[in-house]
């Protein structure tokens, strides 16, 4: 199994599925690297995306290689960077590694959502995923607290994906129809 570059770990190395090293995601959207493996993004990337997402204009979160989105959505979502978006955000459950003395579990607990997540959403929304030229890369940034994430209205060449429909609420459905968003193929079932 494969543990995402932007996982958090802890300081016996145990990675915290479904946070987020937050230097970590800012470093790999400023410097165009994958979020699963790191490396360098060159030709074509995938974003994963939520209807809000297009409303916004950007993905707060870093791009992956093709090959790399195809892995990730494939294994357990629990792997992926995607989690803390979606995770209730009301009391995350406190597990301590064997090094609790030097690292972040250790400490009292943060307010929620201190280093953590980007930004809340729910697990029944749909998800696409966005592939580009790296070309079109524009980082969103705010004036002071660094990136966003990257902006989806300077990939004017984009394909757009359904990854999963989930269980869409009103207003999830109302963005799909405004950003004229794939929807789920009439009697295929997923
Ligand atoms: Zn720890
Ligand atoms: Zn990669």
């Amino acid at each position: 199994m494969v543990i995402p570059y932007i996982t958090l770990r802890h300081a016996d190395g145990t990675p915290e599925f479904g946070r987020v090293n937050t230097p970590k995601l800012a470093e790999c959207i400023i410097e165009r690297r994958c979020q699963l493996c790191a490396r360098k993004l060159t030709d074509a990337a995938v974003l994963m995306a939520r209807p809000q997402d297009f409303g916004y204009g950007y993905v707060p979160e870093p791009a992956q290689h093709p090959e790399c989105a195809a892995y990730a959505t494939k294994a357990c979502p629990m792997l992926s960077g995607r989690l803390p978006r979606h995770r209730d955000r009301t009391r995350p459950q406190r597990r301590q590694c064997s090094r609790s003395d030097a690292c972040w579990c250790g400490e009292p607990p943060a307010p929620p959502n201190a280093d953590a997540v980007i930004r809340s959403g729910r697990a029944a929304s749909p998800w696409y995923s966005v592939r580009f030229s790296m070309d079109e890369y524009e980082v969103n940034m705010s004036a002071r607290k660094g990136p966003r994430g990257i902006s989806l209205h300077a990939l004017t060449h984009r394909k757009v994906r359904l990854v999963t429909w989930g269980h869409p609420e009103k207003t999830d459905l109302a963005r799909v129809l405004l950003f004229g968003l794939p929807e789920p193929d009439a009697g295929s079932g997923s």
